[in-house]
C-alpha cells in the first residue's frame, strides 16, 4: 500500500472530532511530500534538529508538532515555527520556551505530558506535580505559553485492558485539569497500535507514524 493509501484507509477510522497528527520522524521528504499531497497537513516528529530541516524543506502552510522529549538548549531552534509541543515534562522547559517565544512575539501552544505508562522508561509529570505547576503564580506569570492540554503514552503492550485502563487515567487528570484551566481543550493520547482505544476513552488528537508511512 502506498503512503496515500494508508492515509486513507487511517481516515476513515478517524472520528471526525480527532486531529489526526501524521508521525513522520525518520522519514525521507519525499514520503512527507507524499502525505502532503494526499492532503495530510499536520506532521509529529521527536527530534529538533530533523523537524527544522523539514520545515525548511517543505511547504510553509504544513503544522509542525514537537512530539518527542525536548532538551531545553533545543528549545531555539523551534520557536519561530513550531506549531504545538506535546512533550513539555518540566517547569523547566515551560519557562525556556516561554522565553524563546517571546524573542518571536509568539505565544506557543504546549502539552503537558503525564507519565501514565507502568513502564519507568517514560518521561511525563505526575498528577501532583501537574497541578501544582497548573496552580503556581511562576506559571501563571508566562504569558508566551498556552498549555492547550495533555498528552500521555501507555505502556507498550498487547494487553488491550491495561492500555485502556491508562487511557482512562488520563482522561480523568484532562477534564479535571480543564476544569481549572480554560485554555485545555486537547488530549492527545493513541499511537498505531492504540489509538482505537484511545479514541473510545477520549482522545482529541492522535500520533500515527508506521500505519502511514510504514515501519522505522
Ligand atoms: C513515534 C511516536 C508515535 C508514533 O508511533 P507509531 O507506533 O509509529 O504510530 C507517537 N507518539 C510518539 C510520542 C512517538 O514518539
Amino acid at each position: 500500500m502506498s503512503i496515500k493509501d494508508n492515509l486513507h484507509t487511517i481516515k476513515k477510522t478517524i472520528s471526525e472530532n480527532v486531529t489526526l497528527v501524521a508521525v513522520s520522524k525518520t522519514k525521507p521528504n519525499s514520503d512527507l511530500v507524499e502525505a502532503y499531497e494526499a492532503g495530510q497537513r499536520i506532521f509529529g516528529e521527536n527530534k529538533v534538529q530533523e523537524m527544522t530541516q523539514k520545515w525548511e524543506d517543505l511547504p510553509k502552510d504544513i503544522e509542525w508538532h514537537m512530539i518527542g522529549h525536548v532538551q531545553t538548549n533545543k528549545v531555539k531552534y523551534m520557536a519561530e515555527y513550531v506549531h504545538l509541543i506535546h512533550g513539555v515534562d518540566s517547569f523547566k522547559l515551560l519557562k525556556e520556551i516561554n522565553k524563546q517565544a517571546k524573542k518571536y512575539d509568539r505565544i506557543i501552544p504546549c502539552l503537558l505530558q503525564i507519565h501514565i505508562a507502568k513502564e519507568d522508561t517514560k518521561f511525563g509529570l505526575d498528577e501532583t506535580e501537574l497541578f501544582e505547576i497548573l496552580a503556581s503564580d511562576d506559571f501563571k506569570a508566562l504569558q508566551h505559553i498556552e498549555v492547550a492540554g495533555l498528552m500521555g503514552m501507555a505502556t507498550f503492550t498487547d494487553n488491550d485492558a491495561q492500555v485502556r485502563s491508562e487511557f482512562q487515567g488520563l482522561k480523568n487528570l484532562f477534564d479535571t485539569a480543564k476544569s481549572k484551566l480554560s485554555t485545555i481543550k486537547i488530549l492527545s493520547m493513541g499511537m498505531s497500535g492504540d489509538y482505537k482505544i484511545a479514541m473510545e476513552e477520549g482522545s482529541t488528537m492522535v500520533r500515527i507514524g508506521s500505519s502511514i508511512f510504514g515501519s522505522r
